[in-house]
């Protein structure tokens, strides 16, 4: 980019970097940058350097959390022998909103998935077989998303999790096939949530 000033053309670099952003968006977010006042600026930068300093994974269910255990995993009157599975942060912060789940979470940070060289050694998968295996624990609730990855990723944890006789459902087709976890409506959530079937 040798049209732009140095810090410029950084700027609108790590812009690109992000997801769903091209170099036009990247330009753009990078001209609002040099546009706004500076404490508007700088309350952004703060903004990304606060989640960096303060936010890790829960060590038990890795729900993305300023506390260890998140404030799921340490609250007494959450069902500790439910454990819904998703496949990252937003999904768990969808079936929240519902309101209606009062089990624990995992979440797996993807789904298995050959062909980007994802395996199950990615995921949290032996961490949430661990759980499992714990006791303490009757049903582990598979709520990924309706699609290739996430039908294949439900199968793999069902196989794994034969051997610890805990029961393992899926959430229903109340999430249209195709239509991800987060961007379902509440009540179709809900429902696919209550009338889960045991997993295949
Ligand atoms: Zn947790």
């Amino acid at each position: 980019m040798p049209s732009y000033p140095e810090s410029v053309a950084s700027l609108i670099a790590e812009f690109e970097r992000m997801p769903g952003i091209g170099r036009r968006t990247a330009e753009r977010l990078a001209q609002h940058v040099l546009r706004i006042p500076s404490e508007d600026a700088l309350r952004l930068a703060e903004a990304i350097r606060k989640v960096k300093e303060r936010v890790r994974p829960c060590a038990v269910c890795f729900n993305m959390a300023e506390a260890d255990p998140c404030h799921i995993c340490g609250d007494p009157l959450r069902d500790p022998s439910l454990i819904c599975v998703v496949e990252q942060p937003k999904d768990l912060v969808a079936i929240e909103e519902t309101g209606t789940y009062r089990g624990l979470y995992h979440v797996l940070y993807g789904t298995i998935s050959p062909l980007d060289g994802v395996g199950p050694e990615d995921l949290t998968i032996d961490a949430l077989a661990a759980r499992a295996a714990k006791g303490g624990v009757s049903e582990v609730i598979l709520a990924l998303n309706p699609d290739i990855e996430g039908d294949g990723t439900s199968l793999y944890i069902a196989k794994k999790l034969e051997k610890t006789r805990v029961k393992v459902t899926r959430i229903s087709s109340g999430v249209a096939r195709g239509s991800a976890i987060d961007r379902s409506s509440k009540s179709a959530l809900s429902e696919s949530l209550r009338l889960r079937k045991p997993s295949a």
